[in-house]
């Protein structure tokens, strides 16, 4: 979900790299689950998260979305994004201890909390969110251990192409005012990336930049 906002006021003013140490470490969220209740539905998901939320739990894409997404319009397209439920309006995956149930294969965006990605010029870098970590005294951890993930390079790389194709396809329905259109953007989007699953022993980032490929030549 793209944000417009005045990045002074919801950071310490400074962007981040891989390699660079950030006030993100709130020693495993130990007596906290803040981040995992009242997120609305801006913990949008993207393919990666589905394919591997989807292969960790063993379901398709449908049988997920009926217990622990939801689909909504974001930025004129439909993306699924996790769903918060019930009375305390928390993530499905959050257990009766307040800890992720999930934690292996949760997304992206939980991964990175409390830092954000802010794109700019076809990149992105990324910026500590001093507003919405409760957790007091956070030590320093370097970026990318901090994500904690195989492969960065291919992850970063799939993360930019992914929020640009998004965004060239959301300036083209804008530009288009065509409703048929839009309706058809978001069926192939989510038809592509999301349904038709992704194969568990073929390189994910190989498939979806083929799909990516197709992507870009349909609609541009
Ligand atoms: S997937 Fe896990 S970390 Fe992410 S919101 Fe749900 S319970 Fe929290
Ligand atoms: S608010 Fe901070 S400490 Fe609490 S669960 Fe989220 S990341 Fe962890």
């Amino acid at each position: 979900m793209q944000r417009e906002v005045d990045l002074r006021e919801i950071s310490d003013g400074k962007l981040y790299g891989l390699n660079d140490m950030v006030k993100a470490d709130c020693q495993d969220c130990t007596g906290c689950s803040d981040c995992c209740r009242g997120m609305g539905t801006s913990l949008v998901l993207d393919p990666l998260d589905v394919h591997t939320l989807c292969t960790g739990l063993g379901k398709t894409f449908e049988e997920f979305l009926s217990y622990a997404a939801e689909l909504q319009v974001c930025d004129g397209l439909i993306l699924p994004n996790l769903k918060m439920a019930g009375e305390e309006e928390a993530c499905v995956f959050l257990n009766a201890q307040g800890r992720c149930s999930v934690h292996a294969v949760r997304p992206g965006f939980c991964r990175m909390f409390p830092l954000g990605r802010y794109y700019d010029g076809r990149s992105f870098q990324y910026f500590l969110q001093i507003h919405e970590c409760k957790k007091e005294n956070r030590s320093k951890i370097k970026v990318k251990k901090w994500l904690d993930r195989p492969d960065l390079a291919k992850y970063e790389q799939f993360v930019g192409d992914w929020h640009y194709f998004l965004k060239d396809v959301q300036e083209l329905l804008e530009r288009a005012h065509d409703d048929s259109l839009t309706r058809s953007a978001s069926m192939y989007i989510l038809k592509n990336f999301y349904l038709r699953p992704f194969c568990t022993d073929m390189d994910f980032y190989e498939q979806f930049a083929q799909r990516l490929e197709k992507g870009r030549a349909y609609f541009f």
